[in-house]
């Protein structure tokens, strides 16, 4: 069958997407490979929501181009935001492009490719229009109701994930699941309402049932997906398949959450489903939800936090602005006020959080005065870190037709880089205050040494080793903990240093601080990959919790 490369630009949204992708092409017979120059088919899954994955984007799309113009036979799809932002537009700038498919079509993509396949292959014997030559699925309107959601075939495609390696992500033992799909926020500057369509919920049900499936093929953590998680609400009842079944439906409006569900009717909110997913599928050791919406983030939510060991103690609720001005003119719906009002809660209520967000600078009109109230609101609240972004007016938008972008780049740039040094501060507060806990990481990734040209062998070694005196001295491996936990205790530390010239394992809190401990082997390094380990916090950088090290015989 037809090799597939693809690429994913983006959110994590779109990483879920191309892992059902994947699923699905691979159920069909597709192989997929790892270099693009070896496949029939080429799929880049694009975001629209940032202009430097949009050019990136582009960018792969013209060096297609180019092989294609010299000759080579390749179909080229793609898939994502911008092929349902932008439709026809984009064939027609990109006449290369062979098949567009929007993230609410993904289910007819099997289709699309063999289409595009078939066509080409004919292409030889006739000459076709533009139109004939081009599957196109993608634009369609903004689903409006029930009804419509009811015969969702997304939910299809959610519901036939295949559950190996690639759903639990191999090794790391992390997977993703989407709770919700599009968004009814609108705000000005953002383009994934057009994109993604209206909020769709997904039936309890069947995320618990997804979350078992994932635990039985290995998982330990899963991450629950949406674009405003703590906005999830199923009424039983609503959206039914023709068999009676529950069916993904249409989330309802802002006013649905200003009071309690109506005693009549039957509704499973976000807290219940954590609840749910925690107390039945116990294997799942972490679990974690992203993003949150910083309007109607109920106390019922923090108490499930609170109260459930395994649920992450992580919130990422963007702020966006500090200034309630430009809060306003992007339509966010709650002022600098209720944020604060909002994390010093959690902070309450739930002992030993996490909070990180996103921040905009440089939205159209913000004064230096505005620009003052986002910097004391990173200095006053205990962010461990932001995704700081500059403005940038993107297609599809409300801000691009309602407002000028009259902030000067140089303004916006300068702007990026006092936030940032604001925000590295806050960050080297929040994780000093870490430093003599011990806490449950989950490792993830391993980090290779970086020896610079100027160390002999002998010296790296030594290091690797796990010798160097001025590094630390190694710790002893000390009881098992609970399942798949293992409990490390530092002996003695000494100054920590970068560690860049020993292997470490990397991984992170269930607050989402990243960590990392060294290990004297790759071997032991990568041992660690998939587990959660209880490590002791000897030091601490801005974004960097540096833990004891790791024994070579754990
Ligand atoms: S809440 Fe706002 S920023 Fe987030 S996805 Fe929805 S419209 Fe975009």
């Amino acid at each position: 069958m037809h090799p597939v490369f693809l690429e994913t630009f983006g959110c994590q949204m779109n990483e879920l997407d191309s892992e059902l992708v994947r699923g699905q092409l691979s159920t069909l017979g597709y192989r997929f490979v790892n270099d693009p120059a070896e496949a029939r088919v080429v799929l880049f899954n694009t975001c629209s929501v940032r202009e430097q994955a949009e050019q990136k984007a582009y960018s792969r799309i013209g060096i297609v181009g180019k092989r294609k113009a010299a000759g080579e036979t390749i179909v080229l799809g793609v898939i994502g935001c911008m092929a349902e932002r932008d439709g026809v537009d984009l064939l027609r700038r990109h006449p290369q492009v062979d098949l567009m498919c929007g993230p609410a079509e993904l289910d007819r993509l099997p289709q699309l490719i063999d289409n595009a396949l078939r066509t080409q292959s004919a292409e030889d014997a006739m000459v076709l229009s533009r139109e004939e030559r081009t599957a196109l699925a993608g634009n369609r309107s903004r689903r409006s109701s029930t009804l419509a959601a009811a015969e969702d075939n997304l939910e299809t495609l959610d519901l036939s994930r295949a559950f190996d390696d690639q759903s639990i992500g191999g090794a790391r033992r992390s997977a993703q699941v989407r709770i919700t799909r599009g968004c009814n926020k609108f705000c000005t500057y953002c383009v994934v309402p057009a994109t993604r369509g209206a909020e769709i919920h997904r039936p309890p049900d069947h995320i618990v049932e997804e979350c078992r499936r994932l635990a039985e093929a290995g998982a330990l953590e899963v991450t629950l997906l949406g674009q405003t998680v703590n906005h999830y609400r199923y009424e039983h009842g609503l959206a039914v398949t023709v068999d009676g079944r529950q069916a993904a439906q249409v989330g309802p409006g802002l006013t649905a959450f200003r009071s309690a569900p109506p005693a009549s009717s039957r509704v499973t909110t976000f807290a219940q489903l954590l609840r749910r997913i925690h107390d039945e599928v116990p294997q799942i050791l972490r679990l974690r939800f992203v993003t949150s919406y910083p309007r109607d983030f109920g106390d019922d939510v923090l108490a499930v936090m609170r109260d459930c060991p395994r649920v992450c103690k992580y919130l990422h609720i963007p702020a966006q602005s500090g200034s309630d001005r430009i809060l306003k003119l992007m339509n966010r719906g709650y002022s600098r006020g209720e944020y604060v009002d909002f994390v010093q809660r959690a902070l309450a209520l739930v002992p030993d959080v996490c909070i990180a967000g996103d921040i905009i600078v440089g939205f159209p009109t913000e004064t230096d005065d505005d620009f003052e109230q986002t910097c004391s609101l990173v200095r006053e609240l205990p962010f461990k870190n932001n995704f700081i972004f500059k403005y940038s007016p993107r297609p599809g938008t409300v801000a691009i037709d309602r407002f000028a972008d009259d902030v000067p780049d140089a303004v916006k740039r300068l702007r990026n880089n006092t936030l940032l040094a604001i925000q590295s501060e806050t960050s080297r507060r929040v994780h000093a205050a870490w430093i003599g806990r011990t806490v449950d990481v989950f490792f993830s990734d391993v980090r290779a040494p970086r020896v610079s040209r100027e160390r002999s062998e002998d010296e790296s070694a030594h290091e690797n080793a796990g010798t160097h005196a001025s590094v630390m001295e190694l710790p002893q491996l000390s009881a098992a903990g609970s399942v798949g936990v293992k409990a490390l205790h530092a002996s003695r530390a000494h100054t920590v240093d970068s560690g860049s010239t020993c292997w470490q394992a990397v991984g992170r809190t269930s607050g989402d601080l990243i960590c990392s401990a060294f290990a004297a082997t790759e071997s032991t390094a990568q041992k660690m990959v998939g587990r959660i380990a209880q490590m002791r916090i000897l030091a601490s950088e801005p974004l960097l919790l540096r833990l004891n090290a790791i024994p070579p015989d754990f």
